[in-house]
């Protein structure tokens, strides 16, 4: 019998904490362990296993991070280590939101709607549950962040599984047609469909025809594979997002193969299989690489412009690190959103250069304390305002009154029925961020954006206190 006194801290999550959103993240450290043992968990729930053992302790700190998915209503957790047992009540209680996500499998006419894989098993069936986890775990991904941010466990409200939604365009055409054009395309499709509500819903879409061509020479640079690839897209704006499904086969199915799937240090046979995973070529560093720009593109249809470091930067390669245990190998180079200038009606639409690996040793030391994924500033509190994160507001329906309006003369916004609570003014090529005003405890109705500020070539874009959104070109 071991007679040591251990204790289990949790991090981010406490007894009786609620939860609007069933994929949870559970981190902690447990202090003063033994030699032999390892962390259990229990939970009283048909959707997990009833006991499962957690691997990814780190040996120095003994901290451990842990996925699970609640059922509506109590759950009872518990976790023991050697002689200590740490039990714990949390609820999922689902929103009966109005404004949702609802994520679609894109099928062109003609197509068989099997993604490209390196196994057979990549049917409709199999695709709709993995989207549905990974936008499950982007969901998770966006509540954890904004609560590090002080905003409490905030995030959008999926509407439904992931379901095919067949497209009128026909198979070849798609083959001939850009990221942008095909995501004009499906967007006219979708937000002018009668079966939804664009107003209040917003879409990510997968197109189940993405085919990688294959690379026989030894030019592995992702413009390469890109140009070699169809029928790919990684683009959000308004009310839609749209990704190709290059590299859904090293997408989980599973809650339990999350963490193995970022974990999976198996190398990519880039000649034939679409390796987007920052230069890791693993399949871990493509299924990080992905989600985390599916987190990215979701950040433009709610509203997100560009900034230089975060999410909405050059930092959503490393996604597995919110989920996983810092190790050595997944220090990546830097990733560079674009400066050119992108298309008008897509100006949220990300197109980023990557510098080649280098400087691992200074990067490591640099990144090894935290998960560096973060929203910026500016950003989370955009979303913590956002009609989509806020299920129990007084917000939009109920203030069709407020008005925000900016005077080119006066250089005076103005808002009526409600406070001004951000200002940015973001570059009107790639949507960077130039510069901001935040007024997060105060109530501020009009705000000046001094003489000094040249505005030719920037975009201004305020949200106020009930979510709403003034976006207009200077
Ligand atoms: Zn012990
Ligand atoms: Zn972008």
């Amino acid at each position: 019998m071991c007679s040591k006194e251990h204790t289990i801290q949790l991090i981010n999550v406490a007894d009786n904490d609620k939860f609007t959103h069933s994929l949870i993240l559970v981190k902690g450290v447990i202090v003063n362990r033994c030699d032999q043992s390892i962390l259990k968990v229990k939970i009283n729930n048909s959707d997990y296993p009833a006991s499962s053992t957690v691997k990814f302790i780190n040996e120095k700190r003994g901290q451990f991070k842990l996925l699970l998915k609640l059922k509506s209503g109590e759950n009872n957790l518990t976790l023991i280590y050697c002689n200590h047992e740490l039990e714990l009540c949390l609820f999922y209680e689902e929103t009966n939101h109005n404004y949702t996500v609802t994520p679609l499998y894109i099928i062109c006419k003609g197509h068989n709607g099997h993604y490209q894989s390196d196994t057979e098993d990549n049917g409709i069936e199999n695709a709709c549950e993995k989207i549905t986890l990974g936008v499950e775990l982007v969901q998770c991904l966006y509540a954890e962040k904004l609560s590090e941010k002080g905003f409490g466990r905030k995030t959008f409200t999926i509407g439904c599984k992931c379901y095919p939604f067949y497209s009128s365009l026909p198979l070849t055409d798609s083959k001939n047609m850009t990221d942008q054009e095909l995501w004009t395309y499906f967007a006219n499709e979708i937000l002018g469909s009668e079966l939804f509500l664009p107003e209040k819903q917003k879409f990510v879409g997968f197109i189940s025809s993405t085919y990688y061509e294959g690379i026989s020479g030894k030019d592995f640079s992702y413009e390469t594979i890109k140009r070699r690839t169809t029928g790919h897209a990684a683009l959000g704006g308004g009310g839609f997002a749209l990704f190709g499904t290059g590299c859904l086969y090293t997408w989980p199915r599973k809650l339990i193969d999350i963490i193995p799937a970022f974990l999976n240090t198996k190398l990519v046979n880039r000649e034939l299989f679409m390796d987007d995973s920052n230069y890791r070529y693993t399949y871990g560093g493509c299924f990080a690489t992905t989600i985390g720009s599916v987190c990215h593109e979701m950040g433009h249809i709610f509203d997100l412009g560009h900034t230089k470091d975060g999410l909405m930067g050059s930092g959503i390669d490393l996604i597995n690190r919110v989920f996983t245990l810092p190790t050595m190998t997944d220090i990546l180079p830097d990733r560079i959103v674009s400066r050119t200038g992108l298309k008008r009606e897509l100006m949220n639409s990300k197109l980023t250069t990557i510098k080649r690996p280098g400087e691992f040793l200074r990067k490591y030391h640099q990144q090894k304390e935290s998960d560096v994924t973060y929203f910026s500033d500016n950003c989370a509190l955009t979303l913590h305002l956002n009609k989509w994160f806020n299920s129990n507001s007084t917000t939009c329906d109920n203030n069709c009154d407020t008005k925000l309006s900016f005077n080119f003369v006066t250089r005076f916004i103005t808002s009526t029925h409600s406070f001004i609570k951000l200002v940015e003014l973001r570059d009107k090529g790639n949507g960077m961020l130039k510069m901001f005003w935040s007024f997060q405890d105060t109530n501020t109705v009009c705000f000046k954006i001094v003489e000094d500020i040249p505005l030719d070539g920037l975009t201004l874009f305020v949200i106020d206190s009930f979510g709403n959104i003034l976006k207009q070109d200077l």
